[in-house]
């Protein structure tokens, strides 16, 4: 190790420092100098040694840094004879191949090779052999125990006596699963499925090919734009934010979603969003995947088609007339309906059939369904069983067994008469009729299957029976509505004959005296004998034949009381007459009166309607307007069977009424129910409070009237007095009591 001039200087320098005090007087005599400068070369001498030491020290060190370097490199470095020996090989090299150093020297490095890439080795070794230079290759490496890795391979040809080659080894295995993991990645990318990877916010980052082909977005329109570029508008709010929650939750979505495609047409998927996260669970993307499902869904309909509905005609078929059919009876159940099945049945569609082929046939079918289809309610049901035969199922009739079965009744003649009307089919006109079996059902009284067996038998009766006709299953129904049915037909013809006659029913003062009569309905039926109105009014009612024979009630009325104007004795008795709300709401009602009163010349003062709660109720505002128009005519109001109804006081108040008629329910136990006693009182107190007359109906005790005079009730009628009353009878209690001229009648004079 050299000292420069300079470094020498410094040298001694720091010697002559070292000396210290003691030199600092230079020495005059030459032996002290002389001793002086020995003393200072020793120290030179000394700390050259020194540095010379820690020379040494540092060298090693440096040294020991570069065979690290050498031993404990990334790679691993062999140098190789031409033979093919390894000569050379560090720590990392031994590592790599699995075998001890000591154990690798004048080793065939080509073992190492693995087998099936041992000629590809051996062609590159020779190259490098031959000529200077170097050239890389990737190999298959295996180790001494037999396990593979993939390597790359530097290769360095060396000059010298004997060409020798040196290699840097790396083991590059994470890098190619790495490189195949993306390989297949990018093949699976390219899948049949559509493919749509976006970021964190929903912006589409990536698409693939069948992204495009599905959704006719190119990866350039897509990326950039959210996810939302393909909604449908079908699925709401709702079903986004479940989808989104689905994906912060766990990470995953799956379903079927209507998408829209760039040509606007919709189309159903099958999606699976997944989403990607970083090491610390942040999503950092979502990837979703897709597939066209719209043949699914169509396949899917066409099935549920096929499975439910008729293919001919479009009704539902069996299978889903018996879902239905079970459900009404669940519904039924619960809220205690009657519901009814109607089993139809063409009468002689075989000889149709039979005569003039199928297509005929087909299309009687066919138009057949379309007419049940017009006839019935939305939510009832038309289906075809098959053949000729079709179910109408009818839901939520009533309550009541007996009013349900007239529903059916009736919707089964509508039915009926419907399919009697001729078909023109293929240019032909065809007379066809049709029979009808009807069953009711309640709840899960009878099975499915028990109703359609009794519909069945029902329809099998209506056609034993002489066909185009319905029949009830149930036989004490069936005669319940044939007496019904006969009842209309000679209902329509009991005026013609006279048969329908008023009775009358006088109405009394707190003094015996008579006020008036109530004229009350009766039919007079030559097989029945007397009918009650009860019995006869509803069916009336029900056949709208009530309003004829209303008129007539009231041109008898009226005839009446032009008859008793004209004799002392019974000038002054008011009539009071019962109109039916279907007559009273009749749009000529008020002129029909108006034309009655004048061709009788019967005084309207004497002319009382008797009205029910229900009616006004109804409509309030109209009943008003028509009574005002009667009531100037003189014509008086009567409010019938107050208090069964709602009797409220706020449209009382409003009601031109002159009177109250307290209900005969009340008054039958008013003795003995203080709670009818107290509602028989409040009436009359409040009829007293709105100016009205009261009058208490169905009064049959003098325990009764002596209660009803208490609270202060003027007026009566019941059978305690007389029951109604033919005329002639009705004439002869005239005779028998007083007349009593009330001021509240004679409103006129
Ligand atoms: P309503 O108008 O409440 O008639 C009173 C009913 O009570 C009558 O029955 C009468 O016979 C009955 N009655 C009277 N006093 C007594 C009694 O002391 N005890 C009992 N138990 N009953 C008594 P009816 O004649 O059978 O009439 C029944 C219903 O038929 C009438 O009730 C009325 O709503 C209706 N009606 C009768 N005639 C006609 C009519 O010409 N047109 C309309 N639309 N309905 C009528
Ligand atoms: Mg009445
Ligand atoms: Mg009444």
């Amino acid at each position: 190790m050299g000292s420069t001039p300079s470094d020498y200087s410094k040298l001694r320098e720091a010697a002559e420092e070292k000396l210290g005090s003691s030199s600092t007087q230079a020495p005059s005599c030459s032996t002290e100098e002389l001793l002086h400068e020995l003393q200072v070369h020793q120290i030179e001498l000394e700390m050259q040694n020194e540095a010379l030491r820690q020379a040494q020290i540092d060298l090693e060190a440096s040294r020991d840094r570069y065979v690290d370097l050498y031993e404990f490199s990334p790679v691993g470095y062999i140098t190789l004879s031409p033979a093919g020996l390894i000569e050379q090989i560090n720590l990392t090299g031994s590592t790599l191949l699995g075998e001890d150093r000591n154990q690798l020297t004048q080793k065939r490095f080509a073992l190492f090779v693995a087998p099936e890439e041992r000629d590809l080795w051996q062609l590159v070794f020779m190259r490098l052999l031959g000529r200077n230079g170097n050239e890389s290759c990737e190999l298959m490496m295996q180790r001494k125990d037999g396990t593979l890795f993939h390597a790359h391979l530097d290769n360095l040809h060396i000059d010298g006596e004997q060409p020798q080659v040196r290699i840097a080894l790396s083991d590059i295995s994470d890098r190619y699963h790495a490189e195949e993991e993306l390989r297949i990645a990018a093949i699976a990318f390219e899948s049949q499925e559509g493919m749509m990877v976006s970021d964190s916010h929903g912006v589409i980052v990536r698409v693939n090919q069948a992204f495009t082909r599905l959704t006719g977005y190119s990866a350039a329109e897509a990326v950039g734009q959210t996810a939302s570029l393909l909604r449908s508008g079908r699925h709401d709010k709702l079903f986004y934010d479940h989808m989104w929650q689905a994906l912060r939750d766990r990470g995953f979505w799956q379903g079927e979603i209507w998408n829209k495609r760039k040509s606007g047409k919709v189309y159903a998927e099958w999606l699976t969003i997944s989403a990607v996260k970083d090491p610390k669970g942040v999503i950092t993307h979502y990837v979703g995947t897709f597939s066209d499902i719209t043949q699914n869904k169509e396949a899917e309909a066409e099935i549920h088609r096929l499975a439910y509905y008729d293919s001919l005609t479009f009704l539902p078929n069996r299978r889903l007339l018996l879902d239905r059919l079970s459900q009404a009876l669940a519904i039924s159940a619960r809220n205690g309906h009657h519901g009814a099945l109607l089993f139809l049945d063409l009468d002689n569609f075989k000889v149709l059939n039979d005569t003039r082929g199928h297509a005929v046939g087909d299309l009687l079918l066919k138009e057949v369904a379309q007419r049940l289809r017009v006839e019935v309610r939305e939510g009832d049901t038309v289906s075809r069983l098959g053949g000729d035969e079709f179910v109408v199922l009818l839901e939520e009739l009533s309550v009541n067994a007996t009013e349900s079965a007239f529903a059916a009744q009736m919707v089964s003649e509508k039915l009926v008469s419907a399919l009697a009307v001729p078909y023109k089919l293929d240019g032909c006109e065809f007379h066809y009729t049709t029979s009808i079996g009807v069953t009711l059902f309640h709840g899960h009284a009878d099975s499915v299957d028990t109703l359609l067996r009794q519909a069945d038998m029902a329809v099998y009766r209506a056609k034993r029976d002489g066909r185009n006709r319905q029949c009830f299953f149930d036989p004490t129904m069936q005669s319940k509505l044939d007496e019904h049915s006969a009842m209309v037909v000679d209902l329509r013809q009991a005026m013609q004959r006279g048969e329908l006659a008023l009775y009358f029913q006088p109405q009394m003062d707190n003094k015996q005296r008579i006020i008036g009569a109530e004229a009350l309905l009766r039919w007079q039926h030559p097989q029945r004998g007397l009918v009650m109105p009860d019995v006869f009014i509803p069916v009336a009612e029900e056949t709208g034949l009530i309003i004829p024979i209303g008129q007539w009630v009231l041109e008898c009325a009226c005839s009446q009381i032009k008859v008793w104007s004209e004799h002392s004795a019974t000038r002054e008795l008011c009539l009071a007459i019962n109109v039916s709300p279907l007559q009273f709401r009749q749009s000529g009602f008020v002129e029909d009166v108006e034309r009655i009163l004048v061709a009788t010349g019967a005084d309207p003062h004497r002319l009382r309607i008797e009205l029910t709660e229900g009616l006004v109720i109804e409509n309030v505002a109209d009943t008003i307007n028509r009574m005002q128009v009667l009531k100037a005519l003189g014509i008086g109001f009567s409010m019938d069977d107050f208090g069964t109804g709602f009797s409220s006081l706020s449209y009382l108040k409003r009601l031109p009424l002159d009177e109250l008629k307290i209900d005969r329910s009340f008054v039958n136990d008013l003795v003995t129910d203080p709670n009818d006693a107290a509602i028989a009182k409040t009436i009359i107190i409040m009829g007293q409070t709105l100016g009205l007359n009261v009058i208490a109906e169905g009064v049959e005790t003098e325990e009764q009237l002596a209660l009803l005079k208490q609270y202060g009730c003027n007026a009566f009628q019941g059978y305690l007095f007389s029951r109604p009353i033919p005329l002639s009878a009705f004439e002869e209690f005239i005779d028998s009591v007083e007349i009593k001229e009330l001021p509240w009648l004679r409103k006129d004079l």
